[in-house]
């Protein structure tokens, strides 16, 4: 896919005034400092699209953006437990549930790990629970230039197993880096094809 537009539409806490329109949306989503802002702006080829980390200011609501004038990419930043009860119960942020509940035009999210540490219980309960709730759901390695061929294949190899203790199978996955514009072509293709499905 190419990208002729990609414009940032609106920031909001409240899944009742995200942009309504029909076009089929994909939601990043993973935890602060996963590389989200840079692999956003990697696929979208703008420097500063999402904003980054480093950057003073950076929201924490859902964040629309409309590419090619054909679909919304949606930014989730920083995803967290929230604490619902004395007992110390472990929920996720509300706008995020919210959001992925309530949300007709959601395609898919996208769950992005880093590709170097060990599969961390927040991001496997994240897909559990979207799992729990038959929202479909990607995977996105992030960092793979940080890690020498081998190390990267057995860790993703290592993710795999863990998944496959929970999961029947793997869920459609990509291995990126930001720096380096690997992944970009596989992923952007993949909604390419699943927008060509829609009717889009
Ligand atoms: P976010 O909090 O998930 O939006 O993460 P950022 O995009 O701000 O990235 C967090 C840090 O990781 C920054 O210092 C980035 O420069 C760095 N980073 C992000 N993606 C990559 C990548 O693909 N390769 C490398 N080497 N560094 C990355």
């Amino acid at each position: 896919m190419k990208i002729n537009s990609a414009e940032f539409v609106i920031s909001n806490s409240d899944v009742a005034k995200c942009p309504n329109t029909p076009l089929p949306e994909y939601a990043f989503i993973g935890r602060s400092n996963v590389g989200k802002s840079s692999l956003i702006n990697m696929l979208m080829e703008r420097k500063n699209l999402a904003k980054t980390s480093g950057k003073p200011g950076k929201t924490q609501l859902i964040n629309h953006f409309l590419i090619n004038k054909n679909w919304h990419l949606v930014d989730l930043p920083g995803y967290g437990y929230a604490r619902v009860s004395k007992k110390d119960k472990k929920t996720f942020q509300k706008y995020i549930t919210d959001y992925f509940l309530k949300r007709e035009q959601l395609v898919m999210g996208f769950v992005l790990v880093d590709c170097r540490h060990e599969p961390q219980p927040i991001d496997l309960e994240f897909m559990q629970w979207l799992g729990e709730q038959q929202l479909p759901f990607g995977i996105i390695f992030t960092k793979a230039d940080k890690l020498k061929p081998n190390a990267l294949k057995r860790n993703i190899a290592h993710y795999q197993e863990v998944l496959l203790q929970t999961w029947e199978s793997m869920p459609p996955y990509f291995i990126t880096s930001s720096s380096k514009g690997y992944g970009r072509e596989q992923l952007l293709d993949y909604i390419d094809a699943v927008n060509s499905d829609l009717g889009h």
